[in-house]
């Protein structure tokens, strides 16, 4: 350990191991935490210190392990030592990054606040990993540095100075080998002292702000610089990947082919199940009307709730697969390439390539991704991002899409074969929000949003074979946030819809749709909407839709349910009847444009500090909306009737 105890300023830290202070009786056992980031090597140090005298546990309420175990020291010491799930940071963001921040800060009544932390790095990765340290030395908690994985760094031709990082950070750090049990002596040392609850002082060192990332960022640049620390070289075959998929050209070239081939498979896959699910929803829905007596709980029940909820259930396997192939694109390893190729097209239409992550993740939702733009340091660009990211084809809006899509585009080879026209349809989609996106935020930067971008710097993470377990827990969680919105939202306004839909009373029974409330609405908004080819009941689908865009497939579940014989034929069959095909390219527009989405605007408020910045976000893209969809509906109706 070539740590400041023999030269550092903390030489007072570590004990005779020799002498152990006596400890009264009273005290509870000493905790030592170990904390790092994900695959730092955490559970193999736990292994090897604590041996078989370990147990796994759940932390109370929450689906979070943690592994518990004794350390023996010496023969009248031990430690308890805890492996704490891997951080990147402490600004918890998910449900395992809380545990590990409440139990570091004494936040969990079920748990003791630890004695002293071990933080443990990857040094072949140390550029991105020494960031944690600012967070964890700010906890003021004696603390043991290990930057582990010396043999790879050796293998690579890294190094770092230990002795100077030690100074750096006022605190001891060890080099080791966690897999081959290298460096391991200064740890027990280290932990003898906590054992014997020696007075360390904790570190001082000037850190960053701590939720400032960028900050943190250009604070372990600047200590890892200073310790001299100079990152190995990628593993061989990283190189090898690397040098087709970032290629000037075969890299776009695969990135076209990965995209082509992922929406192929989105249709081929997903079809089945949703017809299955389609199927399912509607025998169900017939057998509880055959089950229970007519009345208007009967209505309420099958044509208002199940005919609203279950017609948007079914698009489940279509952004369950979806986003088992980002899962796969993103542990891989490839989705930073693709980021970086990317990267080089975007620097022309003046964004920065630091915007290209958040506007990724919009794919799945605007919300996590308009909060992921805290990364970008300037603040003109990051409104510009935020200003773009809704535009960007979010799973709210593959019902929709999937919706019209299955009712008007015939299953047509193109490409030679390659992709079928529904695919091609599809794909032409996100593609047209990604270009829109792109001319938007080179306006927005030309004109109210000037300022200089600065250079991209995305670290390009060795490829890996994605694991079963993280893709997994990636499809629970989409398929939770879904589900929710099926149970919350979509059910809400179903009811709502299907009461106002059946009012007022018409000698004591419920009216035609038109004469409805609900019809009264759409009757009224039909003459705005009639130049795009719309009518007074997707008239009702787009007023609901406001609230969350694939709202409108409940609401036409709910209408035509109401409506009676049309739900059997199934919603397509449905939507035929409103809509002509220039009326179907129309609204496939509108929902590509307009912001429909109030958890978006509540998200824009809050990062943005004002009401400002959401009202013209949603104005902006309600007249690309409408426009787009006129002419749109105006161009193709010469063509499609
Ligand atoms: P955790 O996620 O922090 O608990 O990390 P693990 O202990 O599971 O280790 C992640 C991976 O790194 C595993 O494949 C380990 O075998 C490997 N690993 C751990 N320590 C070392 C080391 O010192 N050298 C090398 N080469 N690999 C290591």
């Amino acid at each position: 350990m070539s740590s400041c105890h023999q030269d550092g300023p903390r030489s007072n830290l570590l004990p005779n191991p020799s002498i152990p202070l006596p400890r009264a009786a009273h005290e509870r056992p000493i905790i030592v935490a170990i904390v790092g980031p994900p695959n730092a090597g955490k559970s193999t140090l736990f292994n090897r210190l604590t041996g078989l005298h370990q147990k796994v546990a759940n932390f109370p309420g929450v689906t979070v392990e943690h592994r518990m175990g004794k350390a023996k020291l010496d023969d009248a010491h031990e430690v308890f030592l805890v492996d704490l799930p891997g951080v990147y940071s402490l600004n918890p963001l998910a449900e395992d990054e809380q545990v590990t921040h409440d139990v570091l800060k004494g936040e969990r009544p079920d748990f003791p606040k630890p004695d002293a932390i071990v933080l443990i790095l990857d040094s072949t990765n140390l550029g991105r990993h020494l960031v944690l340290a600012a967070p964890i030395l700010s906890l003021g908690l004696p603390m043991l540095i290990l930057l582990n994985m010396a043999d790879e760094l050796a293998l690579r031709g890294g190094k770092v100075n230990v002795s100077a990082l030690a100074v750096e950070l006022d605190c001891p750090v060890s080099l080791i080998s966690a897999a081959k049990g290298t460096g391991l002596d200064g740890i027990k040392q280290f932990l003898l002292g906590t054992a014997v609850r020696l007075n360390t002082p904790p570190p001082k060192v000037e850190l960053p702000v701590l939720h400032d990332i960028p900050k943190c960022r250009q604070w372990a640049a600047g200590v890892g610089a200073r310790a001299s620390y100079r990152a190995p070289a990628p593993p061989l075959w990283t190189r090898r990947l690397d040098s087709v998929f970032l290629h000037p050209v075969a890299g776009p070239l695969v990135f076209i082919a990965v995209v082509i081939a992922v929406f192929q498979t989105i249709f081929s896959w997903a079809q089945p199940a949703m017809n299955g699910l389609q199927q399912l929803v509607l025998i169900s829905g017939q057998w509880v009307r055959h089950m229970l007596p007519a009345s208007p709980w009967r209505s309420l029940l099958v044509d208002g709730i199940w005919g609203g909820v279950g017609s948007v259930i079914v698009f489940l396997p279509q952004i369950l697969i979806l986003f088992l192939f980002i899962g796969i694109l993103e542990d891989s390893g490839y989705l930073a390439r693709a980021a970086l190729i990317a990267d080089r097209t975007m620097a022309k239409f003046g964004l920065q390539g630091k915007s290209f992550i958040p506007l990724l993740s919009a794919y799945a939702c605007a919300v996590p991704a308009i909060m992921a733009t805290r990364v970008i340091e300037n603040k003109r660009d990051r409104i510009a991002t935020i200003m773009i990211a809704p535009l960007m084809t979010c799973s709210a809006r593959l019902p929709v899409y999937t919706l019209i899509i299955a009712a008007f585009v015939p299953n047509l080879p193109v490409l030679g074969g390659v992709l079928s026209l529904p695919a091609a349809t599809m794909l032409s989609m996100y593609v047209l929000g990604f270009v829109v996106a792109v001319l938007v935020a080179r306006l927005l930067k030309s004109t109210m949003l000037k300022s200089r971008s600065s250079s991209f710097m995305l670290e390009m993470p060795p490829y890996r074979l994605p694991t079963f377990r993280s893709l997994g827990l990636r499809l629970v969680d989409r398929g939770k946030v879904f589900l929710q919105k099926a149970g919350t939202v979509i059910l809400l306004v179903a009811v709502v819809l299907w009461v106002l839909a059946n009012l007022p009373l018409d000698h004591g029974k419920a009216p035609p749709i038109e004469h409805s409330f609900a019809g009264m609405v759409g009757k009224a908004i039909e003459p705005a909407i009639k130049p795009l080819g719309f009518n007074w009941k997707i008239g009702i689908g787009l007023i609901t839709s406001l609230a969350a865009r694939e709202v409108i497939v409940g609401t036409l579940g709910t209408i035509y349910g109401i409506e009676g014989d049309e739900q059997s034929q199934g919603l397509q069959q449905a939507v035929r009847h409103d809509l002509s095909a220039a009326g179907a390219v129309s609204l496939l527009i509108f929902f590509a444009f307009a912001m429909q989405c109030f958890s978006t605007l509540a998200v824009v408020k809050r990062e943005t500090g004002s009401w400002r910045w959401p009202i013209f976000q949603f104005s902006y893209m309600l007249a690309l909306a409408y426009s787009g969809s006129w002419v749109a509906f105006h161009i193709t109706r010469h063509f499609l009737g």
